[in-house]
């Protein structure tokens, strides 16, 4: 279908694209890679009046070393995540998980910011978000702002993002010594959206799990933190049985969907099964 009429700018700096989103009201909106986007208008599942392109916006791409932690760009692509020296060095969490995002032509364009903002919860990059204890950065009229990931998603498709602000950067922490990560993702073909997907960190320390983060993808309508399974996993033997024992309550909290793709009750079972696989990968346990 030929989406509904709207106006279109292509700002040249931060500043003017915040001037446009602003001025444009409800009814603007940000087109960054496209992918979510486009489809949407498409369908006119989405109709707005006016779409502030930032895609040559190029100081909100690429990658910065920030000392203790990495600034990644809102407009760096899936295929440059995957690649990038310092996101593969410091937190390859990220660029494993950029690689299961469905195909090579999808991946050029996608962006980081977008997959964020857009807040699908079948999305993989933001269970990985929450489990990095990353740092929003959000540009507006007012100004710039942090924002922490549980308050930025805040529901289906709905971020803490006001009108007018655009999602500039992600402040990612580096993973220090003795951190291991793993992305397991259940999906029913290849390239396909998750079904339910797991993103866990644990640092080992003498044959022990010290220390675990665990975000779960498709768990409910925003990412959550598997909180109950990342403190039964603190201080667990570094095996395979006490890791999937500690992961028996992964599903603790969260509200997944039953839906044609698989029923919640299969969800909260995946989520126990993967949860205890991400945490033996993330842990180097063979
Ligand atoms: C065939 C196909 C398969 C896919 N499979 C997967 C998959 O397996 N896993 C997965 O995670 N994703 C998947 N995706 C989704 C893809 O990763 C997302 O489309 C992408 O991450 C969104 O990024 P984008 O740059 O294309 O955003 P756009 O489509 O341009 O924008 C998406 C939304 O975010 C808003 N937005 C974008 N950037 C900003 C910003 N900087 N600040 C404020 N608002 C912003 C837009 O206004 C819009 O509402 C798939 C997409 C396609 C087409």
């Amino acid at each position: 279908m030929i989406p509904a009429q709207f106006d279109y700018v292509r700002p040249s700096s931060l500043g003017e694209a915040v001037q446009a989103l602003s001025g444009g009201g409800d009814d603007a909106k940000v087109i960054a890679g496209g992918q979510s986007l486009l489809p949407l208008l498409r369908l006119r599942l989405a109709y707005p009046s006016l779409l502030v392109d930032i895609g040559g916006l190029g100081e909100l791409a690429g990658v910065r070393d920030a000392g203790d932690g990495l600034v990644i760009g809102a407009m760096t692509t899936m295929y440059s995540l995957i690649r990038d020296p310092l996101v593969r060095e410091h937190c390859g969490l990220i660029a494993a998980t950029a690689a299961t995002v469905a195909d090579p032509a999808v991946r050029h364009r996608a962006t980081i910011g977008g997959s964020i903002a857009h807040a699908d919860p079948a999305g993989d990059l933001p269970a990985v978000i929450a489990a990095l204890d990353a740092t929003l950065v959000a540009t507006g009229p007012g100004g710039q702002r942090e924002i922490a990931p549980a308050d930025f998603f805040v529901d289906y498709l709905t971020t803490a993002l006001a009108p007018g602000e655009i999602l500039t950067a992600i402040r990612v922490p580096k993973l220090g010594s003795g951190w291991g990560y793993r992305y397991e993702k259940f999906q029913p073909t290849a390239q396909a959206w998750a079904i339910v997907g797991v993103a866990a960190l644990a640092r080992r320390a003498d044959g022990h799990v010290a220390e675990a983060r665990i975000g779960l993808t498709n768990m409910g309508t925003i990412p959550v933190r598997a909180r109950a399974a990342e403190a039964a996993t603190a201080g667990a033997e570094a095996s395979r049985e006490a890791l999937a024992a500690a992961a028996a309550n992964a599903d603790e909290g969260t509200d997944p969907p039953d839906d044609l793709r698989a029923a919640a009750d299969y969800r909260r079972h995946l989520a126990r099964v993967l949860t205890g696989r991400a945490l033996a990968g993330a842990a180097g346990v063979r």
